[in-house]
């Protein structure tokens, strides 16, 4: 049968994009379809908008220190609708990008909202398009809980499009989006609460990096909540709510900012026309080379609910592509060892596995760990510390894991994360001559395990 398109693509995201244009070079007629923004969560409402908001949440932190290093600022004001103004131009010209990107390696965009209609056939506004193979990479989207008062709520997305800044924000979660924009408002000058349902936020991250980012969260002046939910928000005539928590508490604040996770972007997609399978969680499945239940149909990123990461989505796209149209080059996507950041103030980073994993799969470790006050804050007041840790397998002298917590952090992890790729040793780090003077020189200094 002769099909309109070899690939049809459902999301222009992170990974929608990266498969179309690798299908169309290697000669596939591809379609990709984009119901709300061309580039999707990372590019519009995530790791794009979200970075310059914490470029400028860092500021007032320069600004404090900057006396210390000679410079006399007369009065800092900060305005946001500027910021945001900034950001939408930055966003406007990636969307130029990557519509360019896509028209001259030959993909044909579609603006609009697909449905399947069958294993080989997708519906787009009124018209109904045949096609060999379908990609879905229709991403995720926020999950809030159903508490009363949620109506009032904001997620992630509506951040970046906040008329104003408000003077008083809760975040609620403990995740990665809670973590970094609960460091947004307060850096920008807003009095921040951050609370979360467990003991200690960031479940999965080494406890050491969860500790020490609790102090210095704390240090900064954020405050933070931890054992507690809400149980009702109510809205006062004056618009500021009021947030009832679980234990009786009440908090008043002008915004609401509910960071709990996020669920796949299924919503009218006519899954019911194909015979594609959800997981127990809910996200599409699939096999280890990303085909669904249908086998004309694979499914890669968010929506997948492996690892919701822009770079992860890229190469499960790329892996799509060449699997369809170049198998001799396909490679399975490597999940081992993936470096990941969070931009909170300070960083966070990581890559490999925690202390605490690797001593419940019962190997003896080595922990290197080194805290201390960075170098450019000596001439200042500020008692920031930095942390840095080795995770070292104590039979094989095998470094697991690598973690930290301070400037720059997300900098710094790229290149270890291809060390511990490489499998790199404990000797291996010890033999490296560092950088001097950096931070980063303090990952092959350390000497002393501290737990043997
Ligand atoms: P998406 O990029 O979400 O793309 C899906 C696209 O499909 C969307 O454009 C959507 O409009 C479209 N779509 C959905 N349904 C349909 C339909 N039926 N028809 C047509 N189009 C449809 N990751 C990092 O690596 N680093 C970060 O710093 C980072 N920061 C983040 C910050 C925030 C606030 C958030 C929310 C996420 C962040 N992420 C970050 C995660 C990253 O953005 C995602 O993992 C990544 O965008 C997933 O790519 P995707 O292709 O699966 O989906
Ligand atoms: P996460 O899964 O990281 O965190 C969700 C948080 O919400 C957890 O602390 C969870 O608690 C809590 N939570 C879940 N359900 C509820 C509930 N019903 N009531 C109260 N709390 C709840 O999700 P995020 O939304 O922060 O981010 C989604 C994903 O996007 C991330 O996992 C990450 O992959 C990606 N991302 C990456 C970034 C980066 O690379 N820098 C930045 C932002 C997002 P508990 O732990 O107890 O379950």
């Amino acid at each position: 049968m002769a099909y309109d398109f070899d690939l049809y693509v459902i999301g222009a995201g992170s990974g929608g994009i990266r498969a179309a244009r690798f299908a169309a070079g290697f000669g596939a007629r591809v379609a990709i379809a984009e119901s709300h923004y061309l580039g999707g969560t990372c590019v519009n409402v995530g790791c794009i908008p979200k970075k310059l908001l914490v470029y400028s949440a860092y500021f007032a932190e320069y600004f404090e220190l900057a006396s210390s290093f000679g410079w006399s600022l007369d009065e800092v004001n900060f305005n946001w609708a500027t910021l945001i103004t900034n950001k939408n131009r930055e966003i406007n010209r990636l969307h130029g990008i990557y519509r360019n990107l896509l028209t001259n390696s030959g993909v044909i965009l579609h603006k609009g909202h697909a449905r399947l209609m069958n294993p080989h056939q997708v519906e787009l506004n009124g018209k109904l398009f045949t096609t060999k193979h379908i990609l879905i990479a229709t991403g995720s989207w926020p999950n809030i809980p159903r508490i009363p008062g949620c109506e009032y709520v904001i997620n992630s997305n509506d951040v970046f499009f906040l008329k104003e800044l408000p003077k008083r924000v809760l975040v609620v979660g403990g995740g990665y989006i809670a973590v970094e924009f609960a460091g947004i408002f307060h850096g920008l000058g807003a009095q921040t609460t951050l609370l979360y349902r467990g003991d200690l936020f960031l479940r999965g991250f080494d406890n050491s990096v969860c500790m020490h980012l609790r102090e210095e969260l704390t240090r900064r002046g954020l405050d933070l909540k931890f054992n507690v939910d809400v149980e009702r928000i109510n809205k006062q005539a004056n618009g500021s709510l009021v947030t009832t928590l679980k234990d009786g508490r009440i908090l008043e604040v002008d915004c609401v900012l509910y960071a709990t996770g996020r669920r796949p972007m299924l919503d009218n997609l006519g899954l019911e026309n194909t015979s594609i399978k959800l997981d127990q969680r809910g996200f599409v499945q699939v096999d280890n080379m990303y085909q669904t239940t249908e086998t004309s149909i694979s499914a890669i990123g968010d929506v997948i609910g492996r690892v919701q990461l822009t770079p992860v989505a890229l190469a499960e796209g790329m892996a799509v592509a060449r699997r369809l149209f170049r198998p001799k080059q396909y490679r399975p996507v490597n999940y081992a060892m993936i470096p990941t950041v969070i931009f909170s103030q300070p960083n966070i980073s990581a890559v490999g596995q925690t202390e605490e994993e690797v001593k419940n799969s019962g190997h003896k470790v080595h922990i290197f760990e080194s805290r201390f006050r960075p170098m450019n804050l000596t001439l200042t007041n500020c008692q920031e510390k930095t942390l840095m840790k080795l995770v070292v397998n104590a039979d094989t002298d095998k470094v697991l894991g690598c973690h930290m917590v301070g400037p720059n952090a997300g900098e710094i992890i790229q290149g270890l994360a291809i060390a511990l790729k490489s499998g790199a040793t404990k000797q291996h780090f010890d033999e490296t001559i560092g950088v001097h003077p950096t931070a980063a020189e303090e990952f092959v200094t350390m000497r002393t395990p501290m737990v043997a």
